[in-house]
């Protein structure tokens, strides 16, 4: 790992209401990224220090959507039937729906199964089950109401220290430590008198798009800025309101996701809980600004109808990036979630691809920090997560073209033979487009760190990777493959760090000879022996009889039991060059 040469030092404070502490790790933000990347650390008994400068959870509206991966690792941690519990009813569709106005005509309705199904695995909508081989499919619900319970988990380890209320205001990278200055915030967002001073190894940057962590290393974002398109690209407004009349008035089978498409008002509506609460996002034309537009009547030109509602907030952002920081780490300080990336919400990758980050690198500094790792481990967390914000961007930017760039004839609601060849053209293409947003097992699932210095390499080209199509494979650097044994995932008997899966055709003693290894050199391995019983199809998924698995369910190495465990181990923790 490249080191920096500045030096750095405390000055003493004199202010008696200076804090003064120390630290393994320092998050700067506590959103969806350094929660999780907290009880990453958290669960393995690493100290860290969250500074988030909200006293409370968000109380607007933000990412809408959970991905099956993000889902898997909240399963990791124990806590995705809790998740699962969120959102809207038990029984209320997750359907996308598609409508010239939001009470008008439908277009085309892409259907997602409801929570309860989702749980009961009794219907699977447009998705179909054996696309998605996955113990969690993906789930709706608001990322205002995850990051209470992710606040919530992060108690469950004495480790961390969640501080909420603290704003970084300087950040010091040195040689060997890092020092963070803090002040206090209070709950109207006012600076108060106090101040902490913060040193630690690591500092990271969770801390959104404006990032005070990345500016202090001088790194960049490169990539698209505010592309134009007719939605999603431009000066977005989101609203977030109360109803009690508006499924009424929409009358038509409940969905999660509403989409107006006209020539006169597009916007994007979103159930936060299936009785009164919704978000609608809406695009301002060319003159409007945030604090001028008429909102109300831009959401009636959307809903084709005038209805009560109560408006709850309001907030202006901006549709249009396709940003990657051009490095993810400079010596002791990391970048992860937005502060590493930007997306446009197409496919709803910003959070999901901010969740991964976090699991990535969480075990990475834990290995590093309780000293079974070497500290070039953490060179791993660029060249295997830049690759994939780079993947995942570029896929949100296609799909907001597709969406945003569709043409919306102006005679789409009328009652005429031409109106109605519209809006078939119209919902037809929709119908393409909606499955190449939403029924994405390939980009959620088949995500996978090929090339990086501590996965083994393999012989052979990948499969394809298609957003759309999901093969399962154990090809070193994929994520590993689900599989129901006994009513039980696969994923829910590993161990906390490196799993070895020993299938029928792994020999005792080369099996030993792992344990032996990994007993030697200080690397914490579970090891999984199956039996017959289940063997013969794990083998035939996994196609090796001995599997080595990653803390983050990505597989290390696959191959034969008896093949010299040592310079494997020593690959997977940098402790060693990559060995073929
Ligand atoms: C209106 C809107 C709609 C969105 N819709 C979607 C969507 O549909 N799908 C999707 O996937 N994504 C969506 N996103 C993006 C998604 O919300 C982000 O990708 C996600 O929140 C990133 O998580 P994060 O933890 O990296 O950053 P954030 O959630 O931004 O968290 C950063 C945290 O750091 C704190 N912070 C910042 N600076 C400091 C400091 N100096 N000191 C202390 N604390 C600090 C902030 O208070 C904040 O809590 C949307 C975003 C917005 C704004």
């Amino acid at each position: 790992m490249m080191k920096m040469e500045t030096s750095v030092s405390l000055t003493p404070s004199t202010n008696p209401d200076t804090l003064h502490r120390t630290t393994d790790v320092a998050i700067v933000g506590g959103g969806p990224a350094g929660l999780m990347l907290a009880i990453e650390l958290g669960c393995r008994g690493v100290a860290c220090v969250v500074l988030e400068e909200d006293v409370g959870a968000p109380d607007f509206p933000k990412a809408n959507a959970t991905s099956a991966r993000t889902m898997e690792h909240y399963r990791r941690r124990g806590f995705a039937h809790e998740v699962r519990q969120l959102g809207l009813a038990a029984d209320h569709p997750q359907d996308v729906v598609y409508c010239t106005t939001l009470s008008g005509r439908e277009l085309t309705r892409f259907s997602i199964p409801s929570r309860q199904q989702t749980i009961d695995r009794s219907a699977f909508g447009d998705y179909g089950e054996e696309l998605w081989p996955t113990p969690e499919l993906p789930h709706r619900v608001q990322q205002m109401l995850i990051e209470p319970l992710l606040r919530e988990q992060t108690a469950r380890y004495p480790s961390i220290d969640l501080m909420c209320g603290w704003r970084a205001q300087s950040v010091a990278i040195g040689a060997d430590e890092v020092n963070i200055v803090a002040h206090g915030v209070n709950a109207a967002g006012d600076k108060t008198d106090a101040q902490l001073l913060l040193r630690a190894k690591y500092v990271i940057g969770c801390d959104g798009p404006r990032s005070l962590v990345r500016k202090t290393c001088g790194i960049q974002y490169s990539g698209q800025s505010e592309e134009e398109r007719d939605f999603f690209g431009g000066q977005m407004l989101s609203l977030y309101f109360k109803s009690r009349t508006l499924y009424k008035v929409l009358g038509k089978q409940k969905a999660w996701m509403y989409w107006a498409m006209n020539a006169v008002q597009r916007g994007l509506m979103i159930s936060i809980d299936g009785a009164e609460k919704f978000m609608f996002a809406l695009q301002l034309k060319p003159g409007q600004t945030p604090e001028t537009v008429d909102y109300r009547a831009a959401l009636f030109a959307a809903v084709g109808a005038e209805f009560d509602f109560e408006l709850m907030a309001k907030a202006p952002w901006q549709a249009g990036f396709t940003l990657v920081a051009d490095q993810f780490a400079k010596g002791r300080a990391f970048i992860a979630g937005d502060a590493a990336h930007l997306f446009t919400p197409t496919g709803g990758m910003g959070y999901n691809t901010s969740v991964d980050d976090a699991v990535n690198l969480g075990w990475k500094l834990a290995a590093v920090i309780k000293g079974w790792a070497d500290e070039t481990l953490l060179d791993s967390y660029q060249a295997e997560r830049k690759p994939i914000a780079e993947r995942n961007t570029a896929f949100a930017r296609s799909r907001a073209d597709s969406v945003g760039l569709i043409g919306l004839p102006a005679n789409l609601d009328e009652d005429s033979p031409a109106g109605a060849a519209a809006r078939q053209a119209l919902g037809a293409a929709l119908h393409d487009h909606v499955r190449s947003e939403f029924n994405i097992p390939g980009l959620q699932l088949g995500l996978r760190y090929e090339g990086s210095p501590i996965v083994a390499v393999e012989a052979g080209a990948p499969h394809a990777d298609e957003p759309t199509v999901y093969i399962p494979s154990a090809r070193p650097g994929a994520r590993a493959p689900h599989i129901w044994l006994d009513g039980q995932s696969i994923y829910d008997l590993f161990g906390l760090d490196y799993t070895l899966l020993c299938f029928t055709g792994a020999t005792p003693a080369g099996v030993q000879a792992w344990q032996a290894a990994a007993e030697a050199m200080d690397v914490p391995l579970s090891v999984l022996r199956f039996g017959s019983r289940h063997s013969e199809e794990l083998q035939s998924l996994y196609a090796a009889n001995c599997v080595l698995i990653r803390p983050d369910h990505h597989v290390a190495w696959r191959g034969d039991a008896g093949t010299d465990p040592e310079p494997l181990l020593a690959m997977v923790c940098a402790r060693a060059r990559q060995v073929a």
